[in-house]
């Protein structure tokens, strides 16, 4: 493995713009408009490593909303406020081959969510956060990233609104299901709102790649960091993590919104955003960034 600071300026230069070609494979999704209204052509990069080398690549960054990408950081809250015992009771740390959505894998697990990194598993620990609303739990995991990982993170509201306009059945569903098998510690529409708000948290490439450096180096229970960025290698990119962990070898979580976090353990974090999204639901443009990056520098953890 190289060092990931000897990572060029230039080397990354070159690879962000044969990846903004790759945009073109990939297709905006809809069914949260205002995602749809994203920039097709976009693609930026942040590197950030533990010893402080910064590089940001391809275009100017644009504020997005994380999506799933927060997923992994609210497992590291719950873990952090709750402890990894009562979170473990809660949620499972198996990969399931169904999409993030699915209700049927909920319903063959009879309600316990079988992982973090998928919807109902999010939507069960968004029901234990602390906090007396779903505004102040949504407002206090904000707060404490933005402490923690010196991020400036805010609620986007016009994608917020955009969410709650075209309410999601399928996560309702889940939901719903969450709670009359008795895994939720609050109502379904309190736990599906917090999960809501909590996707909506949006900020750049930057803020992204510092909660990334949170997980890889930042003042958290060394357990909790492993438990996150285990779940993130098996379970962080839809149906295609257990292809990506054998050919990339990167723990890394993506978002419908287009956003990519890759970590290189004990050395720093790369955040990637894109929106054009393949057939998986992964940013097409930062996949292909991240596998060519990953071979050329050698990043893949398993040597
Ligand atoms: N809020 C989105 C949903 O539940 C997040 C999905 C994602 O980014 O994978 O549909």
């Amino acid at each position: 493995m190289i060092p990931l600071d000897l990572v060029s300026v230039d080397a990354l230069e070159s690879l962000a713009n044969n990846a903004q070609q790759h945009t073109q494979s990939g297709q905006l999704p809809t069914y949260i408009p205002a995602l749809g209204q994203a920039n097709p052509d976009g693609f930026s990069v942040h590197l950030l490593t533990i010893t402080g080398q910064t590089i940001q690549v391809g275009d100017r960054p644009l504020p997005f909303a994380l999506m799933s990408v927060m997923k992994p950081f609210i497992l590291l809250y719950a873990l952090e406020q709750v402890g990894a015992e009562s979170v473990l009771r809660s949620v499972g740390i198996q990969p399931s081959d169904h999409a993030y959505n699915s209700l049927a894998q909920l319903e063959a697990d009879r309600g316990f969510p079988r992982n973090p990194m998928i919807n109902s598993g999010a939507i069960a620990l968004c029901s234990r956060l602390p906090g007396a609303t779903p505004h102040e739990r949504c407002h206090r995991l904000c707060q404490w990233l933005n402490d923690q990982a010196q991020t400036h993170l805010t609620l986007d509201e016009t994608i917020l609104a955009s969410v709650r306009d075209r309410p999601n059945e399928q996560n309702q569903a889940i939901a719903r299901y969450l709670d009359v098998t008795d895994h939720l510690a609050t109502s379904a529409a309190e736990a599906l709102d917090v999960y809501e708000q909590l996707c909506c948290l949006s900020g750049t490439v930057s803020d992204l790649a510092q909660l990334g450096l949170l997980l890889v180096a930042g003042a958290i229970a060394p357990r909790h960091r492993q438990l996150v960025t285990a779940l993130m290698m098996t379970c962080g990119l839809y149906q295609y993590s257990g292809r990506f962990a054998v050919e990339v070898g990167l723990p890394a979580k993506s978002g419908v919104s287009g956003a990519v976090l890759a970590l290189v353990p004990r050395q720093g974090a790369i955040a990637c955003y894109s929106p054009p999204l393949d057939a998986i639901g992964n940013s097409a443009a930062s996949i292909w960034f991240l596998r060519q990056l990953a071979a050329q520098a050698d990043l893949n953890v398993f040597g």
